[in-house]
């Protein structure tokens, strides 16, 4: 606190990434990174972007990003004017809810969800209810139709699918449906972790005027460390984005960034095999967890949700750490009793599996 601060800074209440640990030969399992590297073709678009003098650089970079919308329209189906392209798909969530969400009326998002939510709506002044997760901590779509909350209807919904920590997909009807209830309200699918099992919403976005889909290539195209996102959505949506990126920073992804992600995007089969290894890793996982007496809520993320009836679930986090093994634990109501676990590679699930073998032993 100091007195040079603003009100604004002094009311927020910032989001806590994942730890980074600066120690090396630690099994990080902690902000669901993908184990594997991202496609080679990337490095190699990388080199060329730079060539022999990396003179390029001294180049501002499309403020557009012309040929990574023109990559992602490809691979999706659908045309440029429906993406948006942002640095990380965090910063893509943040102009979703400076432009998209209402600042009104509250909107809706789940009790248990991803964290920054509330975040973004401290930092834009958004109202928000918190919607609780049934008792099998999935989404149920009947809370978020059309309800009213005195007298008004909701200012936009936002959730993660499959949600973030829980693991759990909601199926495409379901959000069907809420898209059909809301239509006065834009409704964010966030699909961080969509690649490992669940169906694309991005294919109704041509029926539902009122749909975002979110992207990133942190998650499946191993691409967390260059920070590349976007949404996809009815181009009017995608204009508001546009509006506020060029009131904040015309260039959030910079030349290497765009070269990078083309060629991830572009990669059809690398991508396709890393997601199938994550979720045949994910199935042993999980099946091994539930011997060693785990309660694991089905999947369909790149990481696994889970309780141990018997054992703290902070106690059990602290002991992996002394084994030099980290994962998440989040001091929270409902799933205080849960750790969430990033999907590694079929060696580091196996040190997992045999160190928690121990220390329940
Ligand atoms: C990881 C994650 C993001 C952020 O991804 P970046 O593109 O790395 O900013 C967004 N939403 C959810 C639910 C996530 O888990």
């Amino acid at each position: 606190m100091s007195r040079f601060w603003s009100q604004v800074v002094r009311d927020l209440t910032p989001y806590v990434p994942g730890e980074q640990p600066k120690i090396t030969n630690l099994i990080k399992l902690n902000t669901n990174e993908n184990p594997f590297p991202p496609s080679p073709k990337v490095l190699a678009a990388i080199q060329a972007e730079l060539g022999d003098d990396a003179a390029r650089l001294r180049l501002y970079p499309d403020p557009n990003a012309d040929l990574l919308k023109a990559a992602i329209a490809k691979h999706h189906g659908v045309t440029s004017q429906q993406i948006f392209v942002g640095n990380g798909s965090d910063e893509v969530l943040a102009h979703v809810f400076m432009a998209l969400l209402k600042h009104e009326a509250p909107i809706l998002f789940p009790d248990i969800t991803y964290s920054f939510y509330p975040v973004y709506c401290g930092l834009y002044d958004v109202d928000y209810i918190q919607v609780p997760l049934a008792e099998d901590f999935t989404i149920n779509p009947d809370d978020y139709l059309g309800q009213m909350w005195n007298g008004e209807q909701c200012g936009g919904i936002i959730f993660p699918n499959p949600n973030a920590p829980t693991g759990r997909l909601l199926p495409l009807a379901a959000i069907e449906k809420i898209l059909k209830a809301n239509p006065e309200a834009v409704v964010v699918v966030d699909e961080a972790y969509v690649d490992f099992g669940g169906e694309t919403a991005i294919k109704l976005v041509d029926r539902y005027d009122n749909l975002l889909v979110v992207h990133t290539l942190s998650k499946s195209r191993s691409l967390a460390g260059m920070r590349v996102g976007f949404a996809v959505g009815h181009p009017a949506l995608i204009e508001a984005l546009e509006r506020v990126k060029n009131s904040f920073n015309s260039y959030p992804l910079d030349r290497l960034a765009i070269v990078g992600a083309v060629a991830a995007m572009e990669d059809e089969a690398y991508f396709a095999q890393c997601c199938q290894s994550v979720i045949a890793t994910r199935d042993t996982l999980t099946a091994d967890l539930t011997k060693l007496g785990f309660e694991v809520l089905p999947s369909a993320a790149n990481f696994i949700f889970a309780r141990h009836p018997q054992y703290d679930a902070a106690e059990l986090a602290k002991a992996l750490r002394e084994r030099n093994i980290i994962v998440r634990h989040f001091k929270l109501p409902r799933i205080d009793q849960f750790l969430r676990i990033t999907v590694g590679t079929d060696g580091e699930c196996k040190a997992l599996t045999d160190a928690l073998s121990q220390i329940t032993a």
